[in-house]
């Protein structure tokens, strides 16, 4: 795989393949977890519900409330006849046991049951009525009245047909009962069945997309091990190349200078006339032509070769602490003839009590002298250039180069520190520039962890500032 589109592949981005896996992890264990406690729930629900209703309290309390009637109705027989052993007060315990339980009926569990069939509530209803309205007919008999006695054993005679009736619809719902929860656990049963497979089913899902997953990140980290190999080699080769640039320009550069500098030397010293005048003035004006471009074409190499070896990291700061208005006033003096010559007033103003520089001499000069020859170069006859420096708020340093000169358009500026740019092409063939100077200027002061920042109106001038951090001021008499 090549090794941009390596770089660019989602699969090969290592956040890209965590980020995936959390997601369906967590995807998976949240969708488990919410199966689990929406069967748990509903098994819960089944079991409350099963749990409620009992057979054996339904059918139990109808059936004993049928035994306690037929005891008390024997019991009556057996006293009416004056069976031996038979008495009054049995027969009146006898019909208070069948009222508790009349009432154990009204209030127990099953009556909720009951009371839920229509056909069980009429029943229920009559024999309450009957069995309550004999209340004082036994009254009446345990006082001696034996026709209440045998009114009541009639009506109890009477009653059994009901309470049998009464008992087979107990039964009878209760079967239905029983019915209706062996269904609902059937359901339930295959709700789990359900569950369990979808549930194995998740597993064998996870189980499988880890693996993918597992696959993928052994290719991705097989993919990383070649691209690691290939881009060893490519730094190896771009180390290579990169040294067999430094030497063809260090080469390049002596072979050029050389020759160049012999032919500056013979052009002047035929343009001054050392051995004799040179015949025609049409010579002289070529010899002073010769000696131009050769110039040119120095400072060109100059350029270059400054810059190549800044791009290669090849260039050491030799710091010391600087003195800013002597560097700002060396660097005039340097120019002073070029712009005297073309009619530029040259200006400084550096206050008192600013601290030094921690520079490296010679880099702040040609900052310096780059800076002022292109103040110079584009500023017209009658202009002012003017140097300045300032304390800054935070400490820092500032270096303002600024000119009346023709300026630049937003456009100009915008490219003014690409290499070989030039803001005005015509303008520039005319100077003579190399088109680095600026690049250059940026790359040493950035080098010296300052920046550079330029501002320009067409036909107003340019200001170029130099900003340097708090940490290059030495304020005077500082201990270093
Ligand atoms: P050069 O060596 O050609 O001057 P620079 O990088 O120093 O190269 O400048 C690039 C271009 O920026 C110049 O050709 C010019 O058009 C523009 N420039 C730089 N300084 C000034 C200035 N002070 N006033 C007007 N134009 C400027």
């Amino acid at each position: 795989m090549p090794l941009q589109q390596a770089l660019a592949s989602p699969q090969m981005r290592p956040e890209g393949l965590a980020g995936a896996g959390r997601r369906f992890v967590i995807v998976l264990v949240a969708t488990v977890l919410g199966l689990s406690t929406v069967l748990a729930a509903y098994f819960y629900v089944q079991q409350q519900e099963y749990s409620r209703f009992s057979f054996q309290n339904l059918v139990w309390e109808g059936v004993q409330l049928r035994n306690e009637h037929q005891a008390f109705r024997a019991a009556l027989v057996e006293a009416l006849g004056d069976l031996p052993g038979a008495s009054m007060q049995e027969v009146v315990q006898r019909y208070d046991i069948l009222y508790g339980r009349l009432d154990l009926l009204e209030t127990g569990h099953a009556n909720l049951t009951y009371q839920s069939d229509p056909r069980i509530r009429e029943l229920l209803l009559h024999v309450n009525t009957v069995i309550r309205g004999w209340d004082k007919l036994v009254a009446a008999y345990a006082a001696g009245d034996r026709e209440a006695g045998l009114r009541i054993a009639e009506e109890a005679r009477a009653m059994d047909p009901t309470l049998s009736a009464f008992t087979a619809a107990i039964n009878l719902i209760g079967a239905k009962r029983v019915d209706d929860a062996r269904e609902r656990m059937a359901r339930l049963y295959a709700a789990l069945i359900a569950a369990v497979v979808v549930i194995c089913m998740l597993v064998f899902g996870f189980a499988f997309a880890l693996l993918r997953q597992l696959k993928m990140t052994e290719k991705a980290h097989l993919d990383l091990r070649n691209m690691t190999v290939d881009l060893e080699q490519a730094r190896r080769e771009a180390e290579e190349a990169s040294r067999a640039k430094s030497t063809f320009l260090a080469t390049m550069s002596h072979e050029l200078r050389t020759p160049l500098n012999a032919i500056l030397g013979f052009a002047d010293i035929m343009r001054q006339g050392l051995f004799g005048p040179v015949g025609s003035q049409r010579y002289l004006d070529y010899l002073d032509g010769i000696v131009k471009s050769g110039q040119h074409l120095l400072s060109l190499i100059n350029d270059v070769l400054d810059m190549s070896r800044i791009e290669a990291g090849r260039i050491e700061l030799r710091e010391t602490n600087l003195d800013i208005g002597l560097a700002i006033d060396q660097a005039l003096s340097l120019v002073a003839v070029t712009a005297e010559g073309k009619g530029v007033t040259l200006q400084h103003s550096v206050p008192p009590g600013l601290p030094q520089l921690r520079a490296d001499e010679r880099l702040l000069r040609q900052i310096l002298l780059n800076l002022l020859s292109n103040a110079i170069k584009f500023t017209p006859e009658g202009g002012h250039v003017e140097v300045a420096a300032a304390t800054l708020t935070d400490g820092g340093v500032a270096i303002r180069v600024r000119d009346t000169g023709i300026g630049m358009s937003d456009a100009q500026l915008r490219r003014i520190f690409e290499p070989f740019s030039h803001g005005d092409s015509l303008r520039a063939r005319e100077t003579g520039g190399s088109g680095l100077g600026l690049p250059i200027t940026r790359r040493l002061v950035e080098l010296h962890g300052g920046q550079i920042h330029i501002s320009s109106r067409k036909s107003l001038g340019t200001t170029a500032t130099l900003v340097f951090p708090v940490a290059r001021a030495v304020t005077v008499g500082a201990v270093q």
